[in-house]
């Protein structure tokens, strides 16, 4: 992708903090991080979220967050990690490459990963695992 910061951060025609590589992943800081250690897993081929990632390389990709958040955790000794990874606008995907958020927590950091929590009728949670369910048993 000609216009993807990350495919230029790939190919090196943007320079980047990368801490680890092979042949599927670079693992960079984010540019603009939470805190120190804020890293950043983008496999090298562009795919633009998880809808659209081939399972496999998400596999990898997950798996690879567990070595870097080994790391992260010896290298800052730090005890607490936020994973996330966003999908689109309404998440709050501003970089249109998947990549996954590997952010340390530290105490009173003030960083904020969540959401309201709502309190649904059980029988509104059926519908919601039977509308699911009617698509994952096809
Ligand atoms: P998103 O909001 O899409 O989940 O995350 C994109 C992340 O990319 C942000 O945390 C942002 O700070 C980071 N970012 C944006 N531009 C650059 C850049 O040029 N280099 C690096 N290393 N990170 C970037
Ligand atoms: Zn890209």
């Amino acid at each position: 992708m000609s216009d993807c910061i990350f495919c230029k951060i790939v190919s090196g025609e943007f320079s980047s903090f990368t801490i680890y590589e092979d042949d599927d992943f670079k693992v960079i800081l984010d540019r603009f991080p939470s805190g120190d250690g804020h890293s950043l897993i983008i496999p090298k081929t562009h795919v633009a979220n998880i809808f659209e990632i081939d399972p496999e390389l998400a596999g990898k990709a997950f798996s690879l967050a567990v070595k870097i958040a080994g790391a992260l955790k010896e290298a800052f000794g730090i005890t607490d990690m936020n994973i996330v990874q966003n999908n689109g606008p309404l998440s709050g995907q501003t970089v249109d490459h998947f990549h996954i958020h590997l952010i340390p927590r530290r105490k009173g950091d003030g960083i904020k990963v969540g959401w309201k929590p709502t309190d649904p009728a059980e029988e509104d949670l059926e519908k919601i695992k039977e509308k699911i369910l009617g698509v994952l048993g096809k």
